[in-house]
Protein backbone atom coordinates (compact mmCIF):
# COMPACT_ATOMS: atom_id res chain seq x y z
CA UNK A 1 0.00 0.00 0.00
CA UNK A 2 0.91 3.38 -0.43
CA UNK A 3 2.25 5.08 2.65
CA UNK A 4 4.01 8.82 3.24
CA UNK A 5 7.33 8.70 5.61
CA UNK A 6 5.35 9.12 8.68
CA UNK A 7 3.98 5.68 8.28
CA UNK A 8 6.74 4.38 8.18
CA UNK A 9 9.31 6.27 10.35
CA UNK A 10 7.38 7.15 13.29
CA UNK A 11 6.83 3.20 14.39
CA UNK A 12 10.74 2.81 13.29
CA UNK A 13 12.10 5.85 15.96
CA UNK A 14 9.57 4.69 18.67
CA UNK A 15 11.01 0.90 18.07
CA UNK A 16 14.61 1.77 17.49
CA UNK A 17 14.48 0.22 13.72
CA UNK A 18 15.86 1.60 10.23
CA UNK A 19 13.86 1.89 6.77
CA UNK A 20 15.97 1.67 3.56
CA UNK A 21 15.57 4.17 0.89
CA UNK A 22 16.35 2.22 -1.94
CA UNK A 23 16.68 4.76 -5.40
CA UNK A 24 15.81 2.87 -8.50
CA UNK A 25 15.91 4.19 -12.18
CA UNK A 26 14.62 1.19 -13.85
CA UNK A 27 11.77 -1.46 -13.74
CA UNK A 28 14.62 -4.43 -12.99
CA UNK A 29 15.42 -2.37 -10.14
CA UNK A 30 12.13 -1.33 -8.54
CA UNK A 31 11.20 -4.91 -8.99
CA UNK A 32 13.92 -6.50 -7.24
CA UNK A 33 13.53 -3.81 -4.06
CA UNK A 34 9.63 -4.35 -4.01
CA UNK A 35 10.25 -7.88 -4.29
CA UNK A 36 12.56 -8.04 -0.70
CA UNK A 37 10.03 -5.99 0.94
CA UNK A 38 7.37 -8.05 0.00
CA UNK A 39 9.14 -11.57 1.12
CA UNK A 40 10.46 -10.25 4.44
CA UNK A 41 7.60 -8.50 5.17
CA UNK A 42 9.61 -5.22 5.67
CA UNK A 43 8.26 -1.65 5.14
CA UNK A 44 10.08 0.49 2.25
CA UNK A 45 11.06 3.71 0.65
CA UNK A 46 11.57 3.83 -2.86
CA UNK A 47 11.74 6.93 -5.81
CA UNK A 48 14.59 8.66 -7.51
CA UNK A 49 16.98 11.44 -6.86
CA UNK A 50 16.87 14.38 -9.22
CA UNK A 51 20.53 13.53 -10.23
CA UNK A 52 19.15 10.52 -11.63
CA UNK A 53 16.55 11.74 -13.69
CA UNK A 54 18.56 11.43 -17.11
CA UNK A 55 18.55 7.22 -16.17
CA UNK A 56 14.89 7.37 -15.81
CA UNK A 57 12.47 10.30 -15.91
CA UNK A 58 10.55 11.15 -13.75
CA UNK A 59 7.04 10.91 -15.16
CA UNK A 60 8.12 7.38 -16.72
CA UNK A 61 9.53 5.96 -12.73
CA UNK A 62 6.25 7.25 -11.35
CA UNK A 63 3.79 5.79 -13.86
CA UNK A 64 5.49 2.17 -13.24
CA UNK A 65 6.34 2.92 -9.80
CA UNK A 66 3.24 4.20 -8.14
CA UNK A 67 0.54 1.13 -9.31
CA UNK A 68 3.46 -1.09 -8.00
CA UNK A 69 3.40 0.41 -4.32
CA UNK A 70 -0.35 0.78 -4.08
CA UNK A 71 -0.83 -3.11 -5.24
CA UNK A 72 2.22 -4.07 -2.61
CA UNK A 73 0.87 -5.92 0.35
CA UNK A 74 3.46 -3.82 3.06
CA UNK A 75 3.96 -0.09 3.26
CA UNK A 76 5.53 1.45 0.37
CA UNK A 77 6.67 5.09 0.16
CA UNK A 78 7.31 6.78 -2.99
CA UNK A 79 9.66 9.08 -2.36
CA UNK A 80 11.67 11.53 -4.87
CA UNK A 81 15.38 11.73 -3.18
CA UNK A 82 17.06 15.19 -3.69
CA UNK A 83 14.78 17.38 -4.75
CA UNK A 84 16.97 20.31 -5.91
CA UNK A 85 14.25 22.88 -7.47
CA UNK A 86 10.85 24.06 -6.11
CA UNK A 87 9.20 23.22 -9.36
CA UNK A 88 10.87 19.75 -9.74
CA UNK A 89 9.35 18.80 -6.58
CA UNK A 90 5.59 20.58 -7.48
CA UNK A 91 5.86 18.20 -9.95
CA UNK A 92 6.56 14.95 -7.72
CA UNK A 93 3.93 15.63 -5.68
CA UNK A 94 1.05 16.18 -8.78
CA UNK A 95 2.69 12.77 -9.89
CA UNK A 96 1.36 11.19 -6.64
CA UNK A 97 5.02 10.80 -5.14
CA UNK A 98 4.05 10.00 -1.16
CA UNK A 99 6.96 11.84 -0.40
CA UNK A 100 9.72 14.56 -1.32
CA UNK A 101 13.15 15.30 -0.17
CA UNK A 102 13.99 19.09 -1.14
CA UNK A 103 17.86 19.46 -0.61
CA UNK A 104 18.61 23.57 -0.03
CA UNK A 105 21.74 22.27 2.55
CA UNK A 106 23.96 24.55 -0.01
CA UNK A 107 22.34 27.41 0.42
CA UNK A 108 21.92 30.10 3.26
CA UNK A 109 20.45 28.88 6.78
CA UNK A 110 17.53 31.42 6.34
CA UNK A 111 17.57 30.38 2.02
CA UNK A 112 17.14 26.95 3.40
CA UNK A 113 13.77 27.76 6.34
CA UNK A 114 12.70 29.84 3.66
CA UNK A 115 12.50 27.41 0.88
CA UNK A 116 11.82 24.35 2.74
CA UNK A 117 9.04 25.79 5.23
CA UNK A 118 7.51 26.78 1.40
CA UNK A 119 7.68 23.18 0.08
CA UNK A 120 6.56 21.62 3.68
CA UNK A 121 2.92 23.39 3.70
CA UNK A 122 2.47 22.44 -0.10
CA UNK A 123 3.43 18.98 0.34
CA UNK A 124 1.44 18.38 3.43
CA UNK A 125 -1.54 19.80 1.21
CA UNK A 126 -1.04 16.73 -1.05
CA UNK A 127 -0.43 14.57 2.20
CA UNK A 128 2.78 13.89 1.49
CA UNK A 129 5.56 14.37 3.40
CA UNK A 130 8.98 16.41 3.81
CA UNK A 131 12.55 15.57 4.22
CA UNK A 132 15.30 18.59 3.81
CA UNK A 133 18.99 18.57 5.32
CA UNK A 134 20.74 20.64 7.36
CA UNK A 135 24.58 20.57 7.37
CA UNK A 136 25.80 18.97 3.96
CA UNK A 137 26.55 15.65 3.18
CA UNK A 138 28.48 16.20 -0.09
CA UNK A 139 29.90 13.94 -2.49
CA UNK A 140 33.45 11.37 -2.25
CA UNK A 141 35.47 13.95 -4.07
CA UNK A 142 34.38 17.22 -2.51
CA UNK A 143 34.42 15.59 1.47
CA UNK A 144 38.13 14.19 0.82
CA UNK A 145 39.32 18.08 -0.66
CA UNK A 146 37.97 19.45 2.64
CA UNK A 147 40.26 20.50 5.30
CA UNK A 148 37.69 20.18 8.07
CA UNK A 149 34.52 18.31 6.88
CA UNK A 150 32.85 18.44 10.51
CA UNK A 151 32.15 21.94 10.31
CA UNK A 152 29.60 21.16 7.69
CA UNK A 153 28.17 18.41 10.26
CA UNK A 154 24.65 19.38 11.60
CA UNK A 155 24.71 21.30 14.75
CA UNK A 156 22.04 20.29 17.29
CA UNK A 157 20.70 23.47 18.35
CA UNK A 158 20.29 24.60 14.74
CA UNK A 159 18.00 21.19 13.87
CA UNK A 160 15.60 22.29 16.45
CA UNK A 161 15.43 25.73 15.36
CA UNK A 162 15.61 24.74 11.48
CA UNK A 163 12.92 22.07 12.51
CA UNK A 164 10.39 24.23 14.51
CA UNK A 165 10.77 26.92 11.96
CA UNK A 166 9.91 24.39 8.74
CA UNK A 167 7.29 22.06 9.73
CA UNK A 168 9.39 19.67 7.84
CA UNK A 169 9.38 15.67 8.77
CA UNK A 170 12.12 14.11 8.42
CA UNK A 171 15.68 15.65 8.34
CA UNK A 172 18.83 14.96 7.24
CA UNK A 173 21.84 15.34 9.01
CA UNK A 174 25.55 15.67 8.15
CA UNK A 175 27.56 13.19 10.60
CA UNK A 176 30.48 11.68 8.65
CA UNK A 177 29.02 9.96 5.52
CA UNK A 178 29.98 10.63 1.74
CA UNK A 179 27.78 9.81 -1.17
CA UNK A 180 29.05 6.94 -3.77
CA UNK A 181 31.84 5.05 -3.12
CA UNK A 182 34.27 5.86 -0.38
CA UNK A 183 38.41 6.91 -0.93
CA UNK A 184 38.68 6.43 2.58
CA UNK A 185 36.98 4.76 5.51
CA UNK A 186 34.30 6.92 6.49
CA UNK A 187 34.08 7.85 10.60
CA UNK A 188 30.76 8.69 11.80
CA UNK A 189 29.50 10.97 14.76
CA UNK A 190 27.35 8.61 16.57
CA UNK A 191 27.10 11.15 19.59
CA UNK A 192 26.26 14.24 17.53
CA UNK A 193 23.04 11.70 16.13
CA UNK A 194 22.15 11.34 19.98
CA UNK A 195 22.50 15.30 20.93
CA UNK A 196 20.14 16.07 17.65
CA UNK A 197 17.64 13.28 18.10
CA UNK A 198 17.34 14.52 21.86
CA UNK A 199 16.81 18.12 20.28
CA UNK A 200 14.42 17.41 17.88
CA UNK A 201 11.28 15.36 17.48
CA UNK A 202 11.21 14.07 14.13
CA UNK A 203 13.05 10.97 12.85
CA UNK A 204 16.96 11.28 11.15
CA UNK A 205 17.84 10.48 7.74
CA UNK A 206 21.27 9.13 7.20
CA UNK A 207 22.77 9.95 3.29
CA UNK A 208 25.90 8.24 1.93
CA UNK A 209 25.14 5.09 3.57
CA UNK A 210 26.58 2.99 0.34
CA UNK A 211 29.42 1.18 1.49
CA UNK A 212 29.47 1.65 5.50
CA UNK A 213 29.65 -1.37 7.49
CA UNK A 214 26.84 -3.16 9.04
CA UNK A 215 28.21 -2.53 12.48
CA UNK A 216 28.11 1.37 11.59
CA UNK A 217 24.61 1.19 10.22
CA UNK A 218 23.65 -0.54 13.27
CA UNK A 219 24.99 2.11 15.80
CA UNK A 220 23.73 4.92 14.23
CA UNK A 221 20.31 3.59 14.25
CA UNK A 222 20.64 2.23 17.73
CA UNK A 223 21.86 6.61 18.20
CA UNK A 224 18.77 7.44 16.57
CA UNK A 225 18.99 7.24 12.79
CA UNK A 226 15.79 6.23 11.11
CA UNK A 227 15.77 6.83 7.42
CA UNK A 228 19.13 4.99 5.49
CA UNK A 229 19.22 6.09 1.79
CA UNK A 230 21.14 3.48 -0.15
CA UNK A 231 21.77 3.51 -4.16
CA UNK A 232 25.15 2.50 -4.81
CA UNK A 233 25.17 -0.82 -3.67
CA UNK A 234 22.26 -2.01 -5.55
CA UNK A 235 23.09 0.26 -8.30
CA UNK A 236 26.29 -2.19 -8.87
CA UNK A 237 24.25 -4.95 -7.60
CA UNK A 238 22.20 -4.61 -11.24
CA UNK A 239 25.42 -4.09 -13.23
CA UNK A 240 26.95 -6.79 -11.83
CA UNK A 241 24.50 -9.45 -12.47
CA UNK A 242 24.28 -8.55 -16.09
CA UNK A 243 27.71 -9.02 -15.90
CA UNK A 244 27.48 -12.55 -14.56
CA UNK A 245 24.80 -13.47 -16.93
CA UNK A 246 26.68 -12.74 -19.87
CA UNK A 247 29.61 -15.06 -18.12
CA UNK A 248 27.16 -17.79 -17.77
CA UNK A 249 26.57 -17.92 -21.34
CA UNK A 250 23.28 -15.89 -21.25
CA UNK A 251 22.94 -13.26 -24.50
CA UNK A 252 19.50 -11.87 -24.28
CA UNK A 253 17.56 -9.03 -22.51
CA UNK A 254 15.08 -11.68 -21.66
CA UNK A 255 17.58 -13.66 -20.15
CA UNK A 256 19.57 -10.95 -18.37
CA UNK A 257 16.12 -9.52 -16.55
CA UNK A 258 15.80 -11.91 -14.17
CA UNK A 259 19.51 -11.96 -12.70
CA UNK A 260 18.71 -8.29 -12.09
CA UNK A 261 16.05 -8.54 -10.63
CA UNK A 262 17.65 -11.01 -8.05
CA UNK A 263 20.57 -9.17 -7.53
CA UNK A 264 18.63 -6.05 -6.74
CA UNK A 265 16.79 -8.33 -3.98
CA UNK A 266 19.23 -9.81 -2.29
CA UNK A 267 21.16 -6.74 -2.26
CA UNK A 268 17.76 -5.35 -0.83
CA UNK A 269 17.51 -8.17 1.86
CA UNK A 270 20.41 -7.87 2.99
CA UNK A 271 20.33 -4.08 3.91
CA UNK A 272 16.90 -4.98 5.51
CA UNK A 273 18.38 -7.75 8.00
CA UNK A 274 21.09 -5.18 9.04
CA UNK A 275 18.40 -2.00 9.71
CA UNK A 276 16.05 -4.30 11.96
CA UNK A 277 12.92 -3.92 9.49
CA UNK A 278 12.12 -7.32 8.91
CA UNK A 279 8.63 -8.34 9.82
CA UNK A 280 7.44 -4.89 10.67
CA UNK A 281 5.72 -4.33 7.60
ZN1 LIG B 1 21.64 11.88 -0.33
Amino acid sequence: MLVNLNDVLLPAAEKGYGVGLFNTVNFEMARGVLQAAQELRAPVIIGTAEILLPYGPLEELSDMILPMAKKADVPVVVHYDHGLTFEKCVEALKLGFSSIMYDCSTDSYEENIRKVKEITKLAHLFGATVEAELGHVGDNEGVSALERPEDYYTDPDMAKDFTDHTGVDALAIAVGTAHGLYKFKPKLDFERITKIKNAIGIPLVLHGGSGLSGTDFQTAIAHGISKINIFTDINIAAASAAAKALADGKTAMTDIIPYQVEAVAEATKAKMELFGCVGRG
